[in-house]
């Protein structure tokens, strides 16, 4: 999206109104990159995939690529916890650095403390579209916890903790399957 490529553009525009990119545009752009020399030693999705059909989507062009899931981490978070962190959120638009009016204030309201420039509420951070991209995530993501507990590569995350506290917890879990990986080669 920051390079506005065209598949950027079309993914924005899905996104601004709190609804979900069409597989296709997402998983064509996923595999491009994992087949690519930077995730030649691993990959990290983050919030991808979002649907039962994506996952289904994600597992077969995983599978033709040779590749796999480690783990799939869940930082479970309360609606009320999700429209807090959400809708203090302050984004910097020039870099697209984040802060949190309550969590990470800037030193001067509205300024990005790197770079000077104007923090503003995302499009998708209104507090009308959080709410509508909470309903879309219990109808289409919240059956992605059962379907990945089912193949046992569900882990969860605290994600009531505090910021540092989550981010310690996922560097945590992170670390011990790369170990477990390295000892079953
Ligand atoms: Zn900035």
């Amino acid at each position: 999206m920051r390079e506005e490529t065209e598949l950027g553009k079309t993914a924005k525009e899905y996104m601004d109104r709190g609804d979900l990119v069409p597989d296709e545009v997402i998983v064509g752009a996923i595999a491009e990159r994992i087949d690519s020399a930077e995730a030649a030693d691993g990959f990290i999705l983050d919030g991808f995939p979002r649907t039962v059909p994506q996952a289904e989507a994600l597992a077969a062009k995983l599978d033709e690529l040779g590749r796999g899931l480690t783990a799939v981490l869940l930082i479970d978070a309360s609606d009320d916890e999700v429209m807090r962190r959400l809708g203090g959120r302050r984004t910097c638009t020039e870099n697209g650095h984040v802060f949190h009016v309550e969590l990470n204030p800037p030193e001067t309201e509205g300024v990005c403390d790197v770079d000077g420039s104007e923090l503003i509420v995302r499009d998708d951070d209104k507090p009308e579209v959080i709410r509508h991209r909470l309903g879309t995530y219990h109808e289409k993501t919240e059956p992605l916890i059962e379907f990945y507990d089912h193949l046992s590569l569900l882990r969860r995350i605290d994600g009531a903790a505090p910021p540092d506290a989550v981010a310690d917890e996922l560097r945590r879990t992170l670390s011990t399957l790369k170990l477990e990986a390295d000892q079953t080669v």
